[in-house]
């Protein structure tokens, strides 16, 4: 805040504020709001209700419960004081923000990501861990796909879909974040819905799926198996081409190294590879408490990867109305070089399933 010239710090909803007090608030119509004043201490703003689930920590932050009957906008207000600047939380409905624009004449407004996004983006030591466990859970997961323990042939795109989702709370996740199921046709669809196509032998189905820990860190991994017999040579070439950018980009992602330089690898690679104009999205996204969030590995983020960063890398080549593959790690930055925590094969396997 000091370096941004920051006098107050707004957070409501989000991942900003578990971040900061271990507190969730669900979103309501109801003002949630943790007021962190540069020179002073730190209060949080709660619905009279909410307040028992509050685990209070005092040498961190005040309680502050409203009432039915109070405003909430003006208590937050006059806790700001009269700042020059304030920064709030991204996520903070725009109908609390409209009304403390008004509370507050006078105050330029910041993005409240501009404060906490460097903090959240380096992990710490027990945030890694916590990383590295979430991916642990998902890799689980990935193993009894890629050993044909989930069934594919004649169940829809939905089934799998629930079924993986099952897999991953019942290996550790609280909640199940997204589980796209893709077959055909439809992995040239990087988010496609699964829906009630059935999958068929000799085909590939990708699978994009990750959670939520208990501890609030996230999972996501993708892998890609083919049903049955020898997948088509098309989709030999394109793997082996997304297989070896894949690799080659989590090598790249080396402390220091801008995260657009990361993304130029894969781009290059599969460019190269004849395909440059099928990856049509980024190489990848920041992981933490949420599935996406800072630093995003895209061209124009000149960021250099610094120890602790924390990123998806998951390539991918859509054919349209034909055929598409993605792979996915989750990666670690570090002073030894990039850590994967996905352990599990990168290879288009093959299942009897
Ligand atoms: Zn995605
Ligand atoms: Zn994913
Ligand atoms: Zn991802």
């Amino acid at each position: 805040m000091d370096d941004l010239g920051v006098d107050v710090l707004l957070v409501s909803l989000g991942a900003d504020l578990p971040y900061l007090t271990g507190y969730e608030a669900m979103p309501l119509e109801r003002l949630t709001m943790l007021v962190v004043p540069r020179d002073d201490e730190a209060t949080l703003v709660v619905p009279r209700l909410e307040a028992p689930r509050v685990v209070e920590r005092p040498e961190a932050f005040t309680v502050l419960p409203w009432d039915e009957t109070d405003d909430p906008v003006g208590i937050v207000a006059k806790l700001s004081g009269t700042p020059g600047v304030a920064a709030i939380g991204d996520r903070t409905w725009a109908r609390f923000l409209v009304d403390l624009v008004a509370s507050l004449p006078g105050t330029a407004w910041r993005k409240g990501s501009e404060v906490t996004s460097p903090l959240r983006s380096v992990k710490d030591d027990a945030e890694i861990r916590a990383l590295r466990r979430a991916s642990a859970a998902a890799d689980r997961v990935a193993t009894q796909l890629q050993s044909g323990q989930i069934p594919l042939v004649g169940r829809t795109e939905h089934e799998v879909s629930q079924d993986i989702g099952h897999r991953l709370v019942d290996e550790g996740h609280v909640r199940v974040n997204f589980a796209i199921v893709a077959a055909g046709e439809h992995a040239a669809s990087p988010h496609h819905e699964p829906g009630e196509r059935v999958i068929g032998r000799d085909e590939v189905v990708l699978c994009d799926f990750g959670g939520t820990m208990p501890d609030g860190y996230c999972s996501d991994i993708t892998r890609c198996v083919w049903t049955g017999g020898e997948p088509t040579a098309e989709m030999r070439d394109l793997y082996a081409v997304l297989q070896d950018a894949q690799a080659q980009a989590v090598d790249a992602a080396t402390v220091g190294t801008p995260c657009e330089d990361v993304d130029g690898v894969a781009r290059r690679l599969i460019t190269e590879g004849g395909y440059g104009a099928h990856f049509i999205h980024r190489t990848g996204h920041g992981i933490g408490l949420e599935e996406h969030e800072d630093p995003y590995l895209v061209g124009g983020n000149c960021e250099r990867l610094v120890p602790g960063h924390a990123f998806s890398i998951e390539p991918g080549i859509y054919l349209a109305g034909r055929v598409g593959a993605r792979i996915e790690d989750i990666v670690i930055a570090s002073d030894a070089g990039p850590e994967s925590l996905n352990h599990v094969t990168h290879d288009l396997v093959v299942v009897d399933a």
